[in-house]
């Protein structure tokens, strides 16, 4: 058995064990529990100083799980998208891939919280999932998520990525993965071996927190960068947890520092469950006008929304534009208001 193997069977998923260490009461733990799974790697469980802090806030079950637990559970309607098990086709030229139906550590904020941990994928389903991909030549661009697409032995990973490759119509090959973060021991030499050999291929992580940048986390990220791999970052904002201008702007200098650009922002996902993460679209927006012109322009990302219904990502932008006409106003980021000519003669 590999190390990260070892690594995540050794990870917590017993909430009583979880509140013997650090001693709370255990009985809200285990309601949630029989409705939402829990497990936190050893890596992960090592960061968190204490109760209520960033990292315990995004894997430790909390009862108001349970308050909007019988609302929507697929309010992007991923389902409604599917023209088979494991396949989202919502974009022409793109699609998502679900061939893994665990993590390493529950996020308690995902917005696949209805799947993930809770069901399994079959690989005749993926096979299912390949065969479809091959018979539709509009698709450019397969992202693999899940669950955690890098849970798979390198063996089988190898075998997809394979198939995948061997299609014509297929450019770009996307990952998409929290393991650096969470089981950074998952990403061996070998592993970047097998990663390498189908390029052009693309990993995107997912930290929401500079503490999660830790010297194992960062050399997790120099071998997949090493190997290649244009490493882009997934942060979801989080109240509670990151919802500040200082946490984010150090957050994204970290990732620059270790070759990880920040690709997207997301606002919370309606999904049930996950109310008491959901921030104002009104301070995300502040959040962002608070980086242009602190941080490198390389570690802004693009603040989105996915619309409900499954309507796509929309990126939204604080006001820049003041006004329009002859002359467009536009707002400086120190917030002066400078005027450029909007007609060519
Ligand atoms: C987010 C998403 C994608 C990828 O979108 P990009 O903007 O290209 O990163 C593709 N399919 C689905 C269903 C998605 O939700």
């Amino acid at each position: 058995m590999e190390i990260w193997q070892k690594k995540l069977r050794e990870s917590l998923v017993d909430p009583e064990e979880l509140a013997a260490r650090f001693k709370v009461d255990a009985e809200p733990l285990k309601k949630v529990c029989a409705i939402y799974p829990l497990r936190i790697t050893p890596h992960y469980l090592d960061l968190i100083r204490e109760p209520g802090d960033p990292l315990w806030r995004q894997v430790v079950p909390d009862v108001r799980e349970l308050d909007s637990h019988d609302r929507d559970q697929d309010p992007l309607n991923e389902e409604g998208f599917s023209p088979l098990p494991g396949i989202v086709h919502r974009y022409g030229d793109r699609v998502l891939f679900l061939v893994a139906g665990h993590c390493a550590a529950y996020c308690r904020f995902c917005t696949r919280k209805r799947l993930v941990g809770r069901t399994r994928v079959s690989f005749a389903e993926v096979m299912a999932g390949i065969a479809y991909i091959a018979s539709t030549p509009a698709v450019r661009d397969v992202l693999l998520s899940g669950g955690d697409p890098l849970l798979m032995e390198d063996r089988l990973l190898q075998d997809i990525l394979a198939r995948l490759r061997r299609i014509p119509h297929v450019e770009i090959i996307r990952i998409g993965t929290r393991l650096p973060v969470t089981l950074p021991e998952r990403i061996t030499e070998n592993l970047c071996t097998v990663l390498k050999k189908f390029h052009p291929l693309f990993i995107n992580t997912h930290f929401n927190h500079p503490v999660e940048i830790t010297p194992e986390a960062a050399e997790a990220c120099a071998r997949l960068a090493d190997a290649g791999i244009p490493l882009g970052n997934q942060t979801v904002l989080l109240r509670g947890v990151n919802d500040s201008a200082e946490i984010l702007a150090e957050l994204f200098r970290k990732l620059l520092q270790i070759r990880v650009r920040p690709y997207y922002l997301h606002q919370m996902d309606l999904t049930a469950g996950t109310d008491h993460f959901r921030t104002s679209v009104d301070s995300g927006l502040e959040i962002m006008a608070a980086l242009r012109g602190t941080l490198s322009g390389l570690g802004i990302p693009t603040y989105v929304i996915d619309l409900p219904g499954g309507k796509g990502k929309v990126p939204i932008l604080p006001d820049y534009v003041q006004s329009k006409g002859t002359e467009i106003v536009l707002r400086s980021p120190c917030g002066d208001l400078v005027s450029y000519p909007n007609c060519v003669e």
